[in-house]
């Protein structure tokens, strides 16, 4: 399924080096997590006002009493049990253009594939769709995609080095990169990343990272989303989509 709010956006083919917008090319794989993250929210929630320890209580916990405190830490916004369950991605077929927008979430670590150290003889790129569905804006795009190779190349064999060649490259290049953030982080992230305000490509990411952690985090991720599904109103002003009301 398409990320909301992505109109006439679909999944497009693979063409030469290109990578076209599309869930076919955008990879998002939930590699690592907290065992048991949601045990682990209510064993923090449960020992505030407990006598007995944190070994202890987490193997009393029921299943049931797990769930409950877990949506009571929702519902309280006690923030600091939800951040002792972390989740790390690796992701895949996204431009250089969505990793310096996701950078700039400062509480997460991240590894990012070095264009340093990694040759770009062959670098690949991302196509947005409105360039993707214009024929001559394509062809335009294309030819200024290889001629930078063409430059790229040129300038390695003329000796550049690899971490000043690359000043050439474009924010279109296909990038990887390793992602942890824990759940307080993530959910803050998908509040303004999985907005319709938010840019499309690191929209389709986040969409895609809240489905992986929904998967092993069901209550816990049951409000996150973006900020009007989180919280019910919008607080983008001037700049929302209309999706529901604002908060101003
Ligand atoms: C739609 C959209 C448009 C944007 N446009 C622009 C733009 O035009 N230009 C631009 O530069 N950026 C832009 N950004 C990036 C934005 O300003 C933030 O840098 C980015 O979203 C990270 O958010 P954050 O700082 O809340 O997250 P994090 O860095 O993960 O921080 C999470 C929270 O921790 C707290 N925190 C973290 N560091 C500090 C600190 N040093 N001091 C106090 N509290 C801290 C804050 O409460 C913060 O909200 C845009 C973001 C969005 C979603």
């Amino acid at each position: 399924m398409l990320p909301a709010g992505v109109k006439g956006q679909s999944p497009l083919r693979v063409q030469g080096g290109a990578l076209c917008y599309g869930e076919k090319m955008l990879k998002v794989k939930l590699l690592e997590y907290t065992k048991n993250p949601e045990r682990v929210v209510a064993m923090a929630a449960r020992l505030c006002y407990s006598p007995i320890g944190a070994e202890e209580l987490s193997e009393k916990l029921p299943n049931e009493t797990v769930e409950k405190m877990v949506k009571k830490m929702l519902a309280t916004g006690h923030g600091s049990t939800i951040e002792h369950a972390s989740f790390t991605f690796g992701v895949e077929g996204v431009s250089r253009a969505l990793t310096h927008q996701l950078v700039r979430h400062r509480i997460a670590s991240y590894d990012q594939q070095s264009q340093r150290y990694v040759a770009e003889h062959n670098f690949e790129y991302i196509t947005p769709h409105t360039i993707e569905k214009n024929e001559a804006a394509k062809e335009k795009f294309d030819g200024i995609m290889e001629e930078i190779q063409k430059k790229y190349n040129e300038l390695v064999e003329l000796g550049v080095p690899k971490e000043d060649a690359r000043y050439v490259l474009p924010n279109a290049a296909e990038t990887k990169i390793l992602i942890t953030m824990n759940a307080r982080s993530l959910m803050h992230f998908f509040n303004l990343r999985c907005c319709n305000r938010a840019q499309w490509e690191i929209r389709a990411l986040a969409n895609k990272m809240l489905e992986e952690v929904k998967k092993v985090a069901p209550v816990l991720f049951s409000k996150a989303g973006a900020s009007c599904d989180a919280f019910g109103y919008c607080p983008e002003g001037e700049f929302s989509c209309g999706k529901v009301k604002n908060k101003f």
